[in-house]
């Protein structure tokens, strides 16, 4: 790659979670030099340690971008377990839909996966990739665009000049702040508890979920035999849920998942996450790029909010590492990556809420409706694969 007048580094990284981790070592191993940024770097991973209880369902197309960077098989080997089926079911009606692995003949439907399993594996490939600098602990504290470079200070005083800054920094990104891009974002008044439990029946290597009338309640199978339960519910449901002590909340949620893996027998601690839905109105500026969180969240009903941030930060690699592009962060340049991905969030954020908000009514017309869709998903078989490439992230074509 031959660059004009190239500062120290090609692209600044802000934020090295999941996404910020994943979109480094892309760019790195697309020729960039880069900087990665983070406040909070993750620690050595325990593999005989208790599971953590943020996990997410990784579909085909990460793992795609995953074993490109060779970061796959360091996921595998740390702690992560593939699922073979999906079965989503709806409380208040008949509708009922199963999704195999084996009718589309793969070998799986993803893997439950924790956040910092995917984090460390990312930061084992980037420490050891020369075209990669990573700063951290540090912070972002200041942002200065010019014509010709970004310049960006952290709290240590360091500054650090690039062609492009780009800020994997969260849902409440300073970056974005700094860049001046707004975000609308909505408060759904509901709260994810998620908790690891121990059910009586096996959880059959199925991602098990049922849609209550408060909101949906899933368990998501870990290899131990445990299940990973996130259960989304309304603000007033959300608190009794939390105020139950463990036998109750044990109680609750069997009676949630109307006893399909029997009783709960045991759970860890519960934590609880505020949920909203939120679009910077840029993904862009000049010199600036967002991705992931940082960009734009969405609720978890369907477990894809990572999953489109990583194939963020691969449009933006792809978009910023293409033959004959000489400078990253022209907005000429980043414009073709928001074109690339805001329209297909904003489409899976809709989606969500319309889900959410036909999922959560009572009423007959709308119950019988949402039964009738997803016994029809169910029968149709065309219309199951469709859904599933889709869920698997792989389109409507075999690639
Ligand atoms: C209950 C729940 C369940 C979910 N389940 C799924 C699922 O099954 N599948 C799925 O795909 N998604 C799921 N999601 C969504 C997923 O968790 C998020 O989309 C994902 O974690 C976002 O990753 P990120 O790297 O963009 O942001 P973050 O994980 O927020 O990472 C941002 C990073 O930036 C760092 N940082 C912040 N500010 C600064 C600064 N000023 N300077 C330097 N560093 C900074 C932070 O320390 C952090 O490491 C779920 C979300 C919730 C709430």
């Amino acid at each position: 790659m031959s660059h004009a007048k190239t500062p120290e580094f090609h692209t600044i990284v802000v934020g090295g979670g999941m996404v910020g981790a994943a979109l480094a070592a892309e760019l790195a191993q697309s020729g960039h030099r880069v900087a990665l940024v983070e406040v909070q770097p993750p620690g050595a991973f325990d593999p005989g340690g208790d599971h953590d209880l943020r996990v997410s369902a990784i579909n085909r197309a990460a793992q795609r971008v995953f074993q490109s960077l060779g970061a796959w098989e360091g996921m595998m080997a740390l702690r992560a377990h593939p699922y073979q089926a999906m079965e989503v079911w709806d409380a208040a009606g008949s509708g009922r839909i199963r999704f195999e692995a084996r009718d589309l003949a793969e070998p799986d439907l993803g893997h439950i996966i924790e956040n910092r399993v995917v984090q460390r594996a990312l930061w084992d490939r980037l420490e050891q990739d020369p075209m990669v600098e990573i700063i951290a602990p540090d912070t972002l504290m200041g942002l200065d665009v010019r014509r010709s470079h970004a310049e960006i200070t952290l709290a240590s005083g360091r500054r650090l000049k690039a062609l492009l800054v780009v800020g994997a920094d969260g849902a409440r990104s300073r970056l974005r702040e700094l860049a001046g891009i707004r975000v609308n974002s909505r408060y759904y008044g509901q709260q994810a508890l998620v908790a690891t439990v121990r059910t009586a029946l096996p959880h059959e290597d199925t991602a098990w979920q049922r849609f209550l009338s408060t909101g949906p309640l899933a368990f998501l199978p870990l290899g131990d035999g445990r299940c990973s339960i996130v259960w989304s519910a309304d603000d007033a449901r959300a608190e009794e849920l939390r105020d139950l002590n463990d036998e109750a909340f044990c109680q609750a949620l069997a009676d949630g998942l109307d006893y399909r893996l029997g009783q709960v027998l045991e759970t860890s601690r519960r934590a609880a996450f505020p949920l909203r839905g939120s679009q910077a109105e840029h993904y862009v500026r000049p010199r600036v790029a967002l991705v992931g969180d940082a960009a734009h969240t969405i609720h978890p009903l369907a477990g894809q909010g990572a999953n489109l941030g990583f194939q963020d930060a691969h449009a933006l690699v792809s978009a910023v590492c293409a033959p004959g592009v000489t400078d990253a962060g022209e907005l000429r340049v980043l414009r073709r990556y928001e074109r690339a991905r805001r329209g297909d969030n904003l489409i899976m954020m809709r989606s969500m809420e319309g889900f959410r908000y036909l999922f959560g009514s009572e009423q007959p017309p709308l119950a019988a409706l949402r039964g009738l869709g997803l016994n029809l998903a169910h029968q149709v078989t065309p219309l199951k694969h469709l859904l599933m490439r889709h869920a698997l992230g792989l389109g409507e074509h075999r690639t």
